[in-house]
């Protein structure tokens, strides 16, 4: 059985000619993704502060959800992915609670909207599976509007890394402070629920499990494992510090080989970087994946580069690159393999539209 992005890779192979820096390759596909989903909803005037992020309005305003994610599909002219809202939501056994309850300063972070919001463990996995169903109604609402390539978006499922959810920089890292015996076997058990929530979600499109922003090593392989118990085709997405490196130190090229064994793990990616390692990054996970029998798509959807002043807590002026930047880069991305292609946090659907734009005028047969 083939998993829904190969199927749409195959029903359109003869269509795309991407070149590749000289070389000419075939490449049946270049969709586009966003992750930065949260950065547009703050644009928009939502408060998204609090450790929560944006997966507050999945409490307190569901339809702005649904109009952003629309603001993100009325741009793109190329097959999109529509990125589920949820990766801020998670539940934590009692006795890690109260591990959390004794260090005081993480108590309210790590435990996250049961505790915050007085949700049960079931209300709040249930809210999870809604983030599908929002995604899934902006998309009822795209085809109602005349767009008939809609019911071929496939909905990205997000489960960000597990550092993501503490609120405190460790998805770029990578030091968690898990005292459990194996930390395997504690990051698949925090993972898998929260895709079993996803796939549980009432939904005609197709989905796929985007684990992402990951850190270190040890995660990627409990999020891989998590796919292959659960069947479920996903991808894994890196975090990096620089062009060689996860955010933990960590080889990335050390990471490449376990995510090719795994059955359903369909693509390997990098997000929520700097833009200037991007190119630098798939080069390296192209020449391992090169002439292996399984297929592997490659991803890539950075953030804008931009620093954050943690003393101050802000970003840090004149450090965000631009939309025309990022472009350029964009088209580099592809051109070294990338297939599905996005922007992470600083971006909007600006940025994505530019990105859209470019593919179109670039690469026109991937065009619908
Ligand atoms: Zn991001």
């Amino acid at each position: 059985m083939s998993d829904p992005l190969s199927k749409l890779l195959e029903q359109k192979k003869k269509n795309f000619l991407l070149l590749d820096g000289g070389k000419t390759c075939f490449c049946s596909f270049c969709a586009i993704v966003w992750q930065g989903l949260a950065t547009h909803l703050e644009e928009k005037g939502f408060d998204i502060s609090g450790s929560l992020w944006a997966s507050k309005l999945l409490l307190t305003n569901p339809d702005a959800i649904v109009q952003a994610h629309l603001d993100y599909l009325r741009v793109v002219h190329i097959k999109p992915i529509v990125e589920a809202l949820q990766k801020f939501f998670f539940f934590l056994p009692q006795k890690r609670i109260k591990y959390f309850q004794s260090k005081k300063k993480t108590l309210q972070l790590c435990v996250g909207c049961n505790i915050k919001f007085g949700l049960s463990e079931k209300e709040g996995y249930a809210k999870i599976s809604e983030s599908v169903e929002l995604a899934q109604k902006a998309i009822d609402h795209f085809g109602k509007e005349g767009n008939k390539h809609s019911k071929e978006v496939i909905i990205a499922g997000s489960v960000g890394c597990y550092g993501a959810t503490l609120h405190d920089g460790s998805e770029y890292t990578g030091i968690y402070d898990i005292t459990e015996e194996s930390k395997f076997d504690f990051l698949k058990a925090f993972h898998k629920p929260r895709m079993q929530a996803l796939l549980r979600a009432k939904r005609g499109n197709d989905i796929v499990i985007a684990c992402e922003t990951v850190p270190l090593q040890i995660e990627i392989l409990a999020m891989c494992a998590c796919l292959d118990e659960l069947q479920c085709y996903g991808w894994i997405s890196m975090c990096c510090r620089n062009d060689s490196e996860l955010c933990s130190g960590e080889k990335l090229c050390d990471v490449v080989p376990y995510l090719l064994k795994s059955q359903y793990c369909i693509g390997i990616g990098i997000n929520c970087l700097d833009p200037v390692y991007v190119t630098a990054l798939l080069d390296t996970i192209q020449s391992q994946i090169r002439g292996q029998p399984k297929r592997m798509l490659l991803i890539a959807y950075p953030n804008k580069g931009e620093k954050w002043d943690d003393q101050t807590r802000q970003w840090i002026p004149g450090t965000k690159m631009s939309d025309a930047e990022f472009t350029l880069l964009a088209k580099e991305w592809v051109q070294h393999g990338a297939q599905i292609i996005g922007g992470c946090c600083r971006t909007n659907p600006q940025t994505i539209a530019t990105i859209s734009k470019l593919v179109r005028h670039h690469f026109p047969l991937a065009k619908l």
